[in-house]
């Protein structure tokens, strides 16, 4: 079959690869939609810590059941698989946090993913609700878009988004647009996007952000004031790599208000130099939230089916054989979600 293999950082490569075997108790995907991701091409660019090459990237997929051997989904069945796969045992797991498990394995990091013909799902997976029926009526390319909107449900449980919420939003990258609309299914009462990206500006507003604000320092901290008649945001969504948690970003929140860390840190913004008073002072709280678990993905799958039009974040299709094209326009960050959903044979 052709897959899009990473043979090492920086070299992304088209071709031909084993066909694979369905494992006892496993099955095999007929991949019909697999969407890209900034961490592909992070990894594409960088590698990553828990990447092992040769490796099949891709971890955002649906597809239809080609063959399998005893339990699951029956063969024809369309499917979105969950791409963690985990113990089940360890504290973690047990408490129903499987995105923590200590033996988690994850398609397209350390097994093969999504951009390729055909994928092996493991027993372990088909076992631990790892493999979740597209519900009728919901295309391949939206339901693989129910990884990244779990991961964005888990950051908005944690923080506890709800009703009367005000939200403010940093980036209008793909998570933060799945963010805005989170939040507003969840009641928010007003969504505030940041975005320097004079292009994705025009977006978020499509996406119907309340107000979308190009710049950060003293013209933030005026808007904001102004937007919240000068209590501050409920909550605040780091959904960009790139902004700095200092005391300016916590003086936006109202007190008692929540802040999410959704995207990780480059080295430099990791180690913040902040006034911890105000944390304890006024009674603000930081939260990390790192991937989903697959209670998460139910629900997003859920949500899809139901009102949340994911769709419209699908700026770019293109074959297997164009991924590049697809990678490119994920990190040139003119659209939003690029979806690999031609992949021959
Ligand atoms: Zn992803
Ligand atoms: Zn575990």
């Amino acid at each position: 079959m052709m897959a899009a293999v990473l043979e090492a950082p920086g070299n992304l490569t088209l071709r031909v690869v084993e066909d694979p075997v369905c494992s006892e108790g496993g099955l095999i995907l007929k991949v019909e939609a697999c969407s890209i991701c900034s961490t592909d091409v992070k990894m594409i660019r960088r590698g990553q810590k828990d990447l092992v090459y040769p490796r099949i990237l891709g971890h955002e997929i649906a597809g239809t059941v080609f063959e399998r051997d005893g339990i699951g989904p029956r063969v024809g069945e369309r499917v979105q698989v969950f791409p963690g796969i985990f113990c089940g045992r360890c504290p973690s797991c047990r408490r129903g946090a499987e995105n923590m498990c200590e033996r988690i394995r994850i398609f397209g990091f350390n097994l093969d993913g999504g951009f390729a013909e055909y994928l092996l799902v493991p027993r372990e997976s088909v076992r631990n609700s790892g493999v979740f029926p597209v519900p009728d009526g919901v295309k391949f390319e939206d339901a693989a878009l129910a990884e990244p909107l779990a991961c964005c449900i888990n950051a908005q449980e944690r923080v506890e988004v709800g009703e009367g919420d005000s939200v403010l939003i940093f980036g209008a990258g793909p998570a933060g647009i799945l963010h805005a609309l989170l939040a507003r299914e969840r009641g928010a009462s007003m969504v505030v996007i940041v975005e320097p990206l004079e292009r994705r500006v025009d977006l978020a507003r499509s996406f119907g952000a309340d107000l979308v604000v190009s710049s950060g320092g003293e013209d933030l901290a005026a808007q904001a004031d102004e937007a919240t008649d000068g209590k501050g945001f409920d909550v605040a969504i780091l959904a960009s790599r790139d902004v700095a948690v200092d005391d300016d970003l916590l003086a936006l929140l109202t007190p008692g208000g929540r802040m999410s860390l959704f995207s990780g840190f480059p080295f430099d913004l990791a180690a913040p130099r902040l006034d911890l008073n105000q944390l304890h002072y006024r009674e603000i709280l930081i939260v990390g939230s790192y991937g989903c678990t697959p209670a998460h993905n139910r629900r997003a799958l859920d949500l899809i089916s139901g009102p949340l039009d994911v769709g419209r974040l699908i700026t770019e299709r293109v074959s297997l054989a164009e991924i590049s094209r697809g990678m490119e326009h994920a990190d040139k960050r003119e659209g939003l979600k690029a979806v690999v959903t031609d992949f021959g044979g």
